[in-house]
């Protein structure tokens, strides 16, 4: 360890920011990457021994989460959590495993030991998820819909008066000025207006053309003139979607697997579902496999009917690792729409917005398909600058071509 130490400060002496090409340099934090997961894999195996042996007093500490947080310079709080995945993974053999081979990032491991705690059975479907190149976003994903499933009935009841209870809004002058707040509140009641300041942000960013600011930006304009009675309106209003499967929906619980979630929100017990049965704006897709069994309220026309099941089929942007659910866009993945491509169910997808550019304007493929797909590379991939600016000459290109298109 001392030797391995050795090498990578004198590597870290040595190097010249200023010298080194861009890919040089992605290559280099890949593999400092590696160290730095390795390092905490390692501390993770070892940290239950100084806790239980209470060697952390002999050198002068007085707790152990208080050692942890002076040697890796963290607040005591992120020590504190992670020694308590690093217990709780110590009897896992599963997780020990894991530990070795190098496959887990700390925050990774206690959202992992997190969500076994409450739910048997995470941690191999987890594992597993993680093997086939899951990213950060999707694990959390999954390990919420674990936990949430295995929450029997009267837990999820609990768990959503204690959210009741604790339910706020505040704000505070920022200390280099503006406002700054936060929310908290149940997700059946976020799910009643979360969809239409989406609709609105999303509207508002495509009229915004080429200078376009970020769509959390306009989220936050649609957010004021909503609160100041403002809001759009004028539009097609937004559906809440509900996704849930039939045998769910038949027992009242979510088991394993299964799905009960509010699209873009995440998550929640059938019961909380079921409050929003029979609301206007709300439509239930209820899947039995990957089949869509039932659509609540009719979908009119055929494109609806596909975009429903687009997004019970693409939970999230379908680059592997991505993860994303927030301001997706649908893509012609297999032929283009400018060249005659199709709209169906098997020639679409659901792409983030960094993604979808990525795609149109760097030169990126999709391919496989749903369940299986892939990310590829074009030969000479571009860098981020490179593609922003192909977006833009595009995105004028399109202005220019439709001047009296709002
Ligand atoms: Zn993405």
């Amino acid at each position: 360890l001392t030797q391995a130490l050795r090498t990578i400060e004198e590597f870290v002496v040595a190097v010249r920011p200023g010298a080194v090409r861009g890919d040089e340099a992605l290559a280099m934090i890949g593999l400092l990457a590696r160290f730095e997961r390795a390092a905490a894999s390692g501390i993770a195996l070892l940290s239950p021994v100084v806790v239980e042996t209470g060697a952390f007093a002999k050198a002068g500490h007085a707790s152990a989460p208080e050692w942890l947080a002076a040697v890796s310079g963290s607040s005591s709080g992120v020590a504190k959590g992670r020694l308590a995945a690093a217990e709780r993974a110590a009897v896992s053999p599963a997780l020990v495993g894991a530990l070795r081979e190098g496959e887990l990032s700390p925050s990774e491991l206690q959202l992992v030991t997190k969500a076994a705690a409450s739910a048997p059975g995470a941690v191999d479907s987890l594992l597993e998820m993680k093997a086939q190149g899951a990213g950060h976003q999707e694990l959390s994903d999954e390990a919420a819909r674990l936990r949430c499933a295995a929450r029997c009935a009267e837990t999820a009841r609990a768990q959503r008066a204690r959210v009741h209870q604790l339910r706020h809004l505040r704000t505070h002058q920022a200390e280099g000025g503006g406002i700054r707040g936060e929310f908290f509140c149940d997700e059946v009641v976020w799910a009643r207006v979360a969809p239409g300041l989406e609709a609105d942000a999303k509207a508002r960013w495509k009229a915004a053309g080429p200078q376009r600011e970020s769509l959390d930006a306009y989220r936050l304009d649609a957010f004021v003139d909503y609160l100041a009675g403002r809001g759009s309106g004028g539009t097609a209003r937004p559906h809440t979607l509900v996704l849930v499967d039939a045998g769910a929906l038949q027992r009242g619980t979510a088991e394993g697997g299964e799905l009960c979630e509010i699209d873009g929100i995440g998550p929640v017990s059938v019961e909380a579902a079921a409050e929003l049965l029979g609301e206007g704006t709300v439509q239930f897709i209820v899947r039995s496999g990957i089949d869509i069994r039932t659509v609540t309220r009719s979908t009119r026309t055929i494109a609806q009917r596909i975009s429903v099941a687009l997004i019970a089929r693409d939970r999230c942007c379908v680059v592997p690792g991505c993860g994303k659910r927030l301001g997706l866009e649908d893509d012609h993945c297999q032929v283009e729409f400018g060249k005659g491509g199709p709209t169906e169910l098997g020639n679409l997808a659901r792409l983030c917005g960094p993604h979808h550019s990525m795609k149109s304007h760097g030169g990126w493929r999709l391919d496989g398909g749903p369940g299986h797909w892939t990310w590829v590379a074009p030969p000479n991939a571009p860098t981020a600058g490179r593609i922003a600016r192909e977006r833009k000459v595009a995105v004028a290109k399109a202005t220019r071509n439709r001047p009296n298109q709002r």
